[in-house]
Order: structure tokens, then C-alpha cells, then sequence
């Protein structure tokens, strides 16, 4: 069916990851034009800076599909444009004329450890996730420019979830790598050791993680083995729950047995000690759980000695100013959390609203919203009609020095005037110019970096 409310709408997608693209490509699809903006070189989001690099066959298959979604007449892309700093929030809703707004723009902020003035060793001994895994899958480019991390061995993670295990099996990786190299002048590639775990890598190699004096590193957890969580249930019932349960306790253990890493459950980090300005130990509250809550007993405390401690328990949205947050969370405007406080036509979907979930939860969280949007505020025209009668008398002016024409235009075809729409292209290509950008496919080529050959 030709849809005839797509002539009405110029829309603003921030973010072209994996919930960005499906949006961005269900909408121009339909025959909606979409301008992409999106703050680094490649729109790949956590598949580029998240997933460690080992998983190369799922980074090269999400980013392929995130190409052919983004490679779309419909849609213009605008590379190394932040909202929120190179555009602000309020210039992009009011002096662009774009009928609608939506956010894709996923959860960068780290999660603040809640420890009193761990700040000051950021960078030192203390790293959050998300700088490391940019710099674990960026530092073997030749031209990476980034921070410059040393895994130290007895490092502590703290976390959870499945990024957590991610970031302490890269950080045992990158230990036994180095000291086999150093110590035996042994050089094993990741992928192997990805592949094969640490202690058939050594086998292989005659030695051992004790011959080689790796003390290990140590994942913190604030509840047991069974409840992190690794494995969704397949629905609400008690067996799926408790099924669940057992698969995350079972993947735990494959993960302590590949990796050589050690484990504390029921314990939450309250506290550090420092000497000499560095790092000496953590300091946790030993807790237990009493119907599914945590119980912490006051004086139950422990420390283990550590030189670094890489946090890993959970990434917030970025906030945007201009927007509206309840907390670290992004504040919605009712109640099928999709549409954003304060605007009628600012939307948000993926990581940005959910903070969590895998590739496929958020590809289908942008899915759904999108139909939504569609058929909810899109084709019935609301957004539109509300848009003509907010539509800036500024940007009117700049479309045509007789403001009241161009209104009388709106009002009597329903469709966007070729002079709002010249106006939101001209500042599109500007910006492309600006960044270098010609052809998507071009682009790409030029951009994607070097990568690691998995032999
Ligand atoms: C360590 C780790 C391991 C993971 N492993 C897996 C796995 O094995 N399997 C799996 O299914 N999932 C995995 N995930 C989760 C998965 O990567 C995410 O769920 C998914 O990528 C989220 O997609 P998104 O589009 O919502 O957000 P993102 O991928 O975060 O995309 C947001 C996009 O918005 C852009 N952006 C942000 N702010 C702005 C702004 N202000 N202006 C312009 N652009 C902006 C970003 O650059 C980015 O391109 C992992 C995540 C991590 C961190």
C-alpha cells in the first residue's frame, strides 16, 4: 500500500548502530526520508567498541547488515556529528524542520562504581568498561591514538553480566599472552587462546599458569553464580526461571575453566585502600540473599589486595541536554516508553531506553517502536499537524521572505515545502562536506580499520 504520509515527514535518526539502521530502514523504506547523524566515523556502535574482537564472523555479519540498512537512497548519513555538542538538541528540533526526532543513540556512560574518590585513578588503576574494550579492539591499529592500558595481573572485575565475562576473559587473555611472550619468548595470538582457553594454550606450549607465576584475575559479583545474568528464561514460569539459573551457573564454569580467572560471588566493593597513591586493595561487604534480595550484615566486611580494578556493571545513556532524565534514565513520556518527555515528536529506541539486552533485543525493540511510530503518529498525521503549527516563523523566513505563502502552502497541499526540505539538505551536505563524506559505500571502505587476521 502507498503510503501518502511519508511526504509529509523529514525525520532526524541520532545513532545508526543496530537499532538506528533497522529504524533508519524501516522508515525510508516506507518512503520516509531519514538524515542519520551519527558521532563517530562508522555507525557500528557496540559491535565496533563493545564486542570484543575475537568475534569476528558476528562483527562482520552485524556491520554488513547495518551497511545494507544504511545504504539506502532514502536515507543520508552524517558521520562525526555528536548531538548534543557539534549540534545541540534544541537547534536540531527547532531550526531544522524535521517533523520527527528519534534517539538511537545507545548507553555510553559507564556506571559509576559507588566507591568515595575512585575517580582520581581513573585511567591509572582503576578503568571502566567501555575505554577498555576501545582500546582492546583499536590498539592494534597503526594509527590508533587512544588511551594505552597494561592489564596488571591480580586485577579485580567488577561486574555480572555477560560483557563482564567478556572483559575478564580479554584482560586473562592479554596477561598470559604477555608474560608467555616475555617470560618463554612464546607469541600466541588471541584466537587462539579464545578458541583453545589459557590452559591447553600453555599445555601446548610445556609450561603452566603457575610456571609462569600469573597470580590470575578475580570477577566480583554482588549475587551468586546462578543469578547473574547470562541466560534469559524462556518465559515467567518457576522451571524456566530456575533452567535459566542452572545454564549461567554452567556457563560460569566453563568460562573459570578456559580462562583461569577466580570468582567472588556475594560480595559488593564499598571501599579501597590506597598507598602511595596507588591502588593496594578493594574492600567488600560480604552479603547473602534472603527471598531473592540482597542482605548485608553490618562489619561483614573483606579486602583483597589488587593493583587495578576494571569496573564493569553497566553502561547509562549519555545524557543529552536539552532532554529530560529520571535519574541516569532517559524520562519517557507515557507509558509505552517509546516517546519522550517534553516533545511529541522525540522518540527513543534501543540500548538508549532498554540500557541492556543483546544485538537481537535491540534490533527488535527498534523494530517495534518504529511500527509503532508509524502507524500511531506517522501515517494519522498528528505529528504532522502539530508541526505546522509550531513550525518556526525563523526557519519560515529562511525558506521564503513571505512567511504567511509558505504557511497557506502547508496548510492547503499537507506535504512539506520544497524550501524546508531544501533547507534541511543543504545543511546535511554541508556537514558531509565537512566530514569528508561523499558515497556510504566509499566511506565505509575508507573508514573501516585494519583488522586482526584470525588465522
Ligand atoms: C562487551 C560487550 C559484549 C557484547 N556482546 C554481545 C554478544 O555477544 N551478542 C549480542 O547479541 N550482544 C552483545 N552485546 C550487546 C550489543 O552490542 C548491544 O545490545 C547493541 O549493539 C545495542 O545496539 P543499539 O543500536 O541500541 O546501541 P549502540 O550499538 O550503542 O549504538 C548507538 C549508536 O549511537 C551513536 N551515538 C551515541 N550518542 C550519539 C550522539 N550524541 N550523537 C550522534 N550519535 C550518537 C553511537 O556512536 C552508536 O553508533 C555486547 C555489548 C558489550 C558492551
Amino acid at each position: 500500500m502507498v503510503d501518502s504520509s511519508n511526504k509529509k515527514h523529514f525525520i532526524a535518526l541520532i545513532g545508526g548502530s543496530i537499532s538506528g539502521s533497522e529504524a533508519a530502514n524501516m522508515l525510508a523504506s516506507k518512503g520516509y526520508k531519514v538524515i542519520v547523524f551519527e558521532m563517530n566515523d562508522l555507525p557500528y556502535g557496540k559491535i565496533e567498541d563493545g564486542l570484543p574482537k575475537w568475534h569476528v564472523g558476528l562483527r562482520d555479519k552485524q556491520e554488513k547488515n547495518i551497511d545494507s540498512k544504511l545504504d539506502h537512497e532514502n536515507i543520508r548519513f552524517i558521520p562525526n556529528v555528536r548531538i548534543g555538542k557539534d549540534i545541540s538538541f534544541e537547534d536540531l528540533v527547532n531550526n531544522w524542520g524535521f517533523t520527527v526526532v528519534i534517539l538511537a543513540n545507545g548507553a555510553w556512560k559507564d556506571r559509576d562504581l559507588p566507591i568515595k574518590d575512585i575517580d582520581k585513578l581513573i585511567g591509572k588503576d582503576i578503568i571502566y568498561q567501555n575505554s577498555l574494550l576501545h582500546w582492546y579492539n583499536h590498539k592494534h591499529e597503526p594509527n590508533y591514538k587512544g588511551a594505552n592500558i597494561k592489564i596488571k595481573d591480580e586485577a579485580v572485575v567488577v561486574g555480572g553480566g555477560l560483557a563482564s565475562l567478556d572483559v575478564v576473559k580479554l584482560g586473562m587473555i592479554e596477561l598470559v599472552q604477555d608474560v608467555l611472550l616475555a617470560k618463554k619468548g612464546v607469541f600466541v595470538d588471541l584466537f587462539e587462546f579464545e578458541k583453545k582457553g589459557i590452559p591447553k594454550v600453555l599445555e601446548s606450549n610445556n609450561t603452566s599458569i603457575e610456571d609462569l607465576d600469573i597470580k590470575g584475575m578475580r570477577l566480583v559479583y554482588r549475587r551468586t553464580a546462578k543469578d547473574m545474568p547470562l541466560k534469559s528464561p524462556r518465559d515467567d514460569s518457576p522451571e524456566s526461571i530456575e533452567k535459566a539459573k542452572q545454564v549461567s551457573e554452567k556457563l560460569l564454569q566453563k568460562y573459570l575453566d578456559k580462562y583461569l580467572f577466580k570468582f567472588n560471588p556475594l560480595s559488593i566493593p564499598i571501599d579501597k585502600i590506597e598507598e602511595n597513591g596507588s591502588l593496594k586493595a578493594l574492600v567488600l561487604q560480604k552479603v547473602s540473599i534472603k527471598n531473592g534480595r540482597i542482605k548485608t550484615k553490618d562489619g561483614d566486611t573483606y579486602s583483597i589486595e589488587t593493583p587495578m580494578i576494571i569496573s564493569s556493571i553497566g553502561s547509562l545513556p549519555e545524557q543529552i541536554e536539552g532532554l529530560h532524565y529520571d535519574g541516569a534514565w532517559l524520562k519517557m513520556k507515557d507509558k509505552e516508553n517509546y516517546r519522550v518527555y517534553g516533545y511529541n515528536n522525540v522518540f527513543a529506541i534501543g540500548n538508549a531506553v532498554t540500557g541492556r539486552g543483546n544485538i537481537q533485543e535491540s534490533k527488535m525493540h527498534g523494530k517495534q517502536m518504529i511500527e509503532k511510530i508509524i502507524d500511531k503518529h506517522l501515517r494519522e498525521g498528528d505529528l504532522f499537524e502539530e508541526w505546522l503549527e509550531n513550525l518556526n516563523t525563523d526557519l519560515c523566513k529562511k525558506v521564503d521572505d513571505n512567511v504567511k505563502d509558505i504557511e497557506a502552502f502547508i496548510k492547503a497541499q499537507k506535504i512539506m515545502p520544497d524550501g524546508v526540505i531544501e533547507n534541511i539538505l543543504k545543511k546535511t551536505e554541508d556537514l558531509q562536506t565537512k566530514a569528508g563524506f561523499t558515497r556510504y559505500s566509499d566511506w565505509i571502505k575508507e573508514k573501516t580499520p585494519i583488522r586482526l587476521e584470525n588465522m
